[in-house]
């Protein structure tokens, strides 16, 4: 099943699958990517699952400043003191594959821009 309330990354959050947590609070969780594209690349996502963010609303302004604030601390707590990138994926176009909302933070060494 992979609809709306139902991703493989909901399953990380129920635990019922495994995952290299980081970082976990009542509103997000931050796990290692298992494919990673950079030496450190961490997920970081709302336990609420808003599919992407062109789904986002204004009843979750709160809620995207915390996961911001989650990849900040998050890049802090992995020592990217040279710098990182923060991406959000969304949609077809966007090259999303995981319908529930989630910011990369890819880090520990020299990015390209622009991206592919
Ligand atoms: P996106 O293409 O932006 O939707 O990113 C989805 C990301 O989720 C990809 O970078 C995948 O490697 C990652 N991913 C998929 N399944 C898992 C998993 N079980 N644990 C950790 N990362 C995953």
């Amino acid at each position: 099943m992979n609809d709306q309330g139902d991703t493989i990354f909901s399953k990380i959050i129920r635990k019922e699958i495994p995952a290299d947590i980081v970082y976990e609070d009542d509103l997000a969780l931050a796990f290692r990517d298992i494919s990673p594209q950079a030496p450190v690349h961490i997920l970081v996502i709302p336990k609420q699952p808003i599919p992407m963010l062109a789904d986002a609303t204004d009843t979750d302004q709160a809620l995207l400043g915390h996961l911001l604030l989650t990849a900040k601390a998050v890049a802090a707590q992995e020592g990217l003191t040279n710098g990182y990138r923060v991406v959000i994926n969304t949609g077809e176009d966007g090259g999303q594959t995981v319908f529930h909302l989630h910011l990369h933070i890819l880090g520990g060494r020299s990015l390209q821009w622009p991206p592919g």
